[in-house]
């Protein structure tokens, strides 16, 4: 019994001492098993308690007086309790509550209503809602939703407003609701303000306290509005000043070497090209070349279409890098890209002095420990691998610039872990065109370069969806193709077929039907992921070399085969690839002058799959798709932020609070520009939220 008590005490204790970092565990109402169930719900500490917001939100209704009340109609009485009865004896046991205000009075029933014979008792003021009726001539309410207001539950109107919250097993919306209300009280004491008046005077914005208190408790729907402003402003303004802190630490506490970038070395540089760069290709290279040459290294996104001409670009850094006496390390996400890389590589740096290597997983022993002398001893100018191979036991004696291919993937998580005393300028390049949103956010650290153009001399792709019916018809268009010597790409979400979803179409089975029934007299081959590398690269060969007519593949064709005699790509189970994934898929074909086609094999009733393919039909451009991607499947799946290592988002949306977004990062950059690591007072507060939510990994903490 004592040790209860000084449990208790202890928990008051705590109370009064509340802070945002304290365990829920502490707190009134909530114990060792419900602080279990709270953090199910990724409820750990007070702090995320306050931001443990509602999916919803009730009002109190405005208070109707008993003599106004319109039978048939809601209404909200506020009255005292004049007298109580309660009939146990009826086929349904009814309580009844005869309450009054100073218009009339009102008769209240609950049917089954034993359970208030220790509620409700004469004397007390109620609020009640519900329907009105008249019954023998009295105005009456039946079964109404209603609370008790007594002085020593002030906050009992709660009971009709408030949030409605995300519940689980184990802790209803109600319960939490309560022990929220508790923490809240003290929300003044808790969520200093952030800003100083004039800004917040400027910018529209409540302050940081209201915007708690109302979030949880809005007085009114204008200030639940004002509240999520705020607070969705707040969350991403920590979010874009992490990244903008992050972005600083770089510039300013890493250093690369300065690249100089002449006009001699710049028309040496493009006497390799056998044409003239486009003014996209020309735009972004002088970006490159602005950053290249500073001291702090460059963190550039280069972003294109497939076909846009970024290896270009690439190439040309690649060389600025090396007519400066740097190293430079070209990754791409698989050995068929790497590999293709270097092909195109070859392809310009035909009889140049530049020592460029691949290397691929089949070099080993005494040749590969050669090649890694070379590297390291700074004989070898450019190597290209893929990010596995060139993250592990490279060593380079100066390594300039590292070049990131990531095709289709969202993700820079792998920036240059190469070993290094000076950090290399990082050129990351993308064939997925990112949408505003995500450049600010996922990419937010990231300066970026657009290629939106692609040089002329691409035939146009024409890109049709096919259903069951028009199999046969697409076969045979396909066949006539064929026969003028076309090449043709048969693309399957799976390399076999599994039980469990044989709805699928798999790569095995279907080359098997295509090669001995649909199109015996031509070359079919199978090409997937899990076959020897070897043995891709000979398919890939032959492909490229027009012996082989038809390649059933899986998605393994995404990366980097460019043949331009291939005219035809048939995407089987087209819904079930991204939107995406299904462009990049496309650019593998209208690589020639001639014109392309792209079959949807799609059979869906499903209404967000068959408008992805409708977008797929109608644009060609990877910025639109890329936009409409995001609207359609949400960020969530896109890219997650705790991927990027940003905390992740409870109440904005970087879709539909694109202007609040625009203003948050607008401000946050400023700041840091100001006072990069946050240490003038003023900024204390923001600083304090800053390092709760990312913890230490922006380097605050060390600074006092
Ligand atoms: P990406 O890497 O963006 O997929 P590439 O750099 O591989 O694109 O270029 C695609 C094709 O376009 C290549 O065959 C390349 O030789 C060609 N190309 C690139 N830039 C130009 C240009 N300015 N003019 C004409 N052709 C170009
Ligand atoms: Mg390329």
């Amino acid at each position: 019994m004592d040790e209860l008590r000084v449990k208790a005490e202890v928990r008051e204790e705590s109370q009064s001492r509340l802070d945002l970092s304290m365990p829920v565990r502490y707190l009134k109402g909530v114990g060792p098993a419900r602080a279990k169930t709270f953090a199910q719900l990724g409820v750990e500490t007070v702090g995320d308690l306050l931001e443990y917001f509602p999916r919803d939100w009730n009002f109190l209704p405005e208070s109707t007086k008993i003599a106004q009340t319109r039978p048939g109609r809601p209404a909200t009485i506020i009255g005292m309790v004049e007298s109580i009865d309660y009939q146990g004896y009826h086929r349904q046991p009814i309580f009844e509550a005869v309450i009054s205000d100073d218009t009339g009075v009102c008769r209240i029933i609950w049917f089954h209503g034993g359970f208030l014979r220790n509620q409700l008792e004469p004397g007390q003021i109620i609020i009640a809602s519900g329907k009105v009726t008249v019954y023998k001539h009295q105005l009456q309410l039946t079964n109404p939703k209603f609370v008790v207001l007594d002085e020593e539950h002030p906050q009992s109107a709660e009971y009709f407003s408030g949030g409605v919250y995300p519940a689980c097993k184990g802790l209803t919306s109600r319960q939490i609701k309560k022990i929220i209300g508790c923490v809240r009280q003290a929300a003044d004491k808790l969520v200093p303000e952030f800003y100083d008046r004039n800004f917040l005077k400027k910018a529209n914005l409540v302050g940081r306290k209201e915007a708690f208190a109302w979030i949880h408790l809005p007085p009114d729907e204008k200030k639940l509005a004002q509240a999520k402003r705020r607070l969705k402003y707040d969350e991403l303004f920590l979010m874009q000043l992490g990244l903008a802190l992050r972005r600083y630490k770089v510039q300013h506490f890493s250093t690369a070497t300065p690249c100089v970038c002449t006009d001699e070395i710049d028309s040496r540089i493009r006497k390799r090209f056998p044409f003239l760069l486009t003014e996209d290709q020309n735009n972004c290279i002088t970006e490159i070349a602005a950053d290249m040459g500073k001291s702090g290294p460059m963190n550039r996104l280069l972003q294109g279409d497939v076909g846009s001409g970024k290896t270009v670009v690439a190439l040309y850094a690649a060389l600025l890098a090396v007519a400066n006496k740097k190293q430079v390390a070209i990754m791409a996400p698989t050995e068929i890209l790497a590999g293709q890389h270097s092909l195109s590589i070859e392809r310009y740096l035909k009889n140049s002095e530049v020592k460029r290597v691949l290397l691929t997983r089949g070099l080993t022993g005494k040749k590969r420990t050669e090649l890694l002398d070379r590297i390291r001893n700074g004989v070898i100018d450019i190597v290209v691998g893929t990010v596995a191979l060139l993250q592990a036991d490279i060593e380079f004696q100066k390594l300039g610039l590292v070049v990131i291919d990531e095709q289709h993937k969202f993700g820079v998580a792998q920036r240059a872990q190469l070993r290094k005393q000076t950090t290399p300028h990082c050129l990351v390049m993308t064939a997925t065109p990112i949408p505003r949103t995500l450049a600010m956010t996922a990419f937010g650290d990231l300066d970026v370069s657009v290629i939106r153009h692609s040089p002329p001399g691409r035939g146009a792709v024409i890109t049709r969806w096919v259903d069951r019916q028009n199999r046969r018809k697409a076969h045979e268009f396909i066949r006539e193709r064929l026969k003028a010597k076309k090449q043709a790409y048969f693309v399957y979400p799976r390399i076999t077929a599994v039980e469990q979803d044989s709805d699928v179409r798999a790569a095995t089975d279907e080359w098997e039907y295509l090669s001995t029934e649909v199109f015996p007299e031509f070359t079919v081959e199978l090409l997937h992921g899990q076959m020897p590398s070897a043995k891709k690269r000979q398919i890939m060969s032959k492909f490229r070399r027009g012996k082989i007519d038809v390649l059933v593949s899986t998605v393994v064709v995404e990366v980097g085969v460019d043949v331009p005699n291939a005219t035809i790509m048939v995407i089987e189970g087209a819904d079930r690839f991204g939107l995406a994934q299904l462009h990049q898929l496309r650019g593998r074909i209208g690589r020639g002058e001639a014109k392309s086609y792209c079959l949807l094999f799609a059979e869906t009733d499903n209404e967000t799959a068959k408008s992805r393919l409708k977008v797929m039909i109608r644009s060609n451009d990877g910025f639109e798709i890329a936009e409409h991607d995001l609207r359609l499947r949400g960020p969530g799946e896109l890219f997650s932020t705790r991927q990027h290592g940003l905390p992740d988002l409870k109440i904005a949306s970087i879709v539909d609070d694109f202007d609040l977004l625009v203003m948050a990062r607008k401000n946050a950059f400023e700041l840091v520009s100001q006072d990069p690591m946050l240490t003038r007072p003023e900024n204390r507060n923001i600083r304090q939220a800053l390092l709760v939510k990312f913890g230490d990994s922006l380097g605050l903490a060390d600074v006092a």
